[in-house]
């Protein structure tokens, strides 16, 4: 399989290009040339399968000649060996038709470990035949931060510089990354915000001088190898509820719009997907662009579900280039205007596309603890900020009544435990895995909100070849 740039004038790559490169020349997104599809047959020939079983089946077309079957299976064996549940991504039913999707048994408690911990497999199997050694660069506001450290620790040809806002994460989200001490894991705590750590980064990639001293690559979703991981889980769920049978529907808590793209392509493979729904917080440019066609930016209101504190999502534009016809020119042509005007309104044609298959809805907090209260009161499941606001958003939803709808629960409750705490009254206890977390050294740098001092720091640190 070959992969295109959504903005059309990057060249062709295949898997394992694509997985390096992370963003295309063009500053497009890599997507699939055609999607891959399966026969009702095909899916139900999935029903039983354990998830590393399931993995292989959906990863197979996307991967094509890059690993073997074999191979894969191996890097998955490993990959999902590492999860604390023996089914991977278990699936707990709530009510006569709400179930919960957890996500987040991985080693640092949220669903970026699904995807990231095989990218850091395959980071390590493309570049041992090659003459290349990587500098990852990212920024977090937490989740993706402790995933990708986890993954890429003591991995040989990598070094990861992970940028963070100081005082800004969680003390857990902190401790997950500080913890780290393999030499080749670089924590950097900036004295600014998330946006400051993550305009520095997107500088790094835009500066020639800099950028082509180093093979810079990114572990952010805008990674497609990240993607891809995460069309699995809507097929491990949905074949378990019926699947191609009867159809399911998912409500997903989102950010940056790289999980419910996942869902998308699972229905353009042929999943019966009776809906994704979009939940956001307050920050809603989303449920605004897709309920009123109004995609434009505005500030970012902190809230207790930080993940999804986001008004710019990178994935969107992955969905406006099939709303474009699959124009790699049209939409280079709208994403130039959006990026001068902040904003962008989707044409009537275009949200009738995407009200097929996408329904939304903003969960503002109190709603959001509503729901965490209704799943902890009514079905004794403790559920974490950013998953409460997925299952408020699929209680409200509007579908038929045999319709199963499944919430993604993206991170676990002790990942936030004062908030959690806030609405239910119960504090939940970190699992005994990371237990110790508290106890163990802290390593990490604080630099000033400056690229060049940044800079400076990277290029003392990283290993060129
Ligand atoms: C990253 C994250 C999200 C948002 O996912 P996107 O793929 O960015 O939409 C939601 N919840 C948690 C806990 C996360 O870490």
């Amino acid at each position: 399989m070959l992969y295109v740039s959504t903005r059309g004038r990057a060249p062709k790559l295949d898997f394992e290009s694509v997985t390096l490169a992370g963003l295309a020349s063009d500053g497009g997104l890599y997507v699939p040339e055609a999607w891959p599809s399966l026969t009702r047959d095909q899916i139900r020939a999935l029903q039983g399968l354990s998830y590393v079983d399931t993995a292989v089946a959906i990863l197979a077309p996307f991967v094509g000649d890059s690993i073997s079957k074999d191979d894969l299976r191996a890097l998955c064996d490993t990959a999902y060996g590492r999860f604390a549940h023996a089914a991977v991504t278990p699936l707990v039913q709530l009510d006569a038709r709400q179930w919960v999707l957890e996500l987040f048994h991985g080693p640092t408690l949220a669903f970026k470990d699904v995807a990231l911990q095989l990218l850091g497999l395959l980071f390590e199997r493309f570049l041992s035949t090659r003459d290349t050694h990587l500098t990852v660069v990212g920024a977090t506001s937490g989740d993706t931060g402790s995933a990708a450290i986890d993954a890429l620790a003591g991995r040989a040809k990598v070094d990861l510089f992970m940028l963070h806002p100081k005082g800004r994460v969680s003390d857990v989200q902190r401790r997950q990354m500080t913890t780290v001490l393999a030499p080749n894991i670089h924590n950097i705590a900036i004295e600014g915000s998330f946006d400051d750590a993550q305009a520095m980064v997107k500088a790094m990639f835009a500066d020639a001088d800099f950028a082509g001293r180093f093979t810079l690559s990114a572990v952010n979703s805008i990674n497609w190898a990240r993607l891809a991981a995460q069309i699995v889980y809507y097929f491990y769920a949905a074949v378990r509820l019926g699947a191609p049978d009867r159809p399911v529907a998912f409500s997903v808590p989102t950010g940056n719009f790289g999980d419910v793209f996942a869902g998308y392509v699972a229905a353009k493979m042929g999943l019966p997907v009776a809906k994704l729904i979009v939940a956001t917080n307050v920050n809603d440019i989303l449920h605004r662009a897709l309920s009123e066609g109004d995609y434009s930016v505005g500030s970012v209101t902190p809230t207790a579900a930080p993940s999804m504190d986001i008004q710019v999502s990178s994935n969107f534009e992955r969905l406006l280039f099939d709303l474009h016809g699959r124009d790699g020119d049209a939409l280079a042509a709208s994403m130039k205007s959006f990026d001068a005007s902040r904003k962008f309104a989707l044409t009537p044609a275009m949200r009738a596309e995407a009200a097929d298959i996408f329904t939304s809805a903003r969960i503002d907090p109190e709603s959001m603890e509503i729901a965490m209260r209704r799943a902890h009161e009514g079905s004794a499941m403790v559920l974490d900020p950013h998953s409460a606001i997925g299952y408020a958003a699929a209680l409200a939803a509007d579908l038929p009544v045999d319709v199963p709808v499944v919430t993604l629960a993206t991170a676990h409750p002790a990942k936030f435990r004062d908030a959690v705490e806030r609405a239910t009254g119960t504090r939940p206890l970190l699992p005994l895995r990371v237990g110790d977390l508290f106890d163990r050294e802290e390593r990490y740098e604080v630099l000033p909100n400056d690229l060049r001092a940044v800079q400076a720091y990277i290029a003392e640190r990283a290993t060129t070849a």
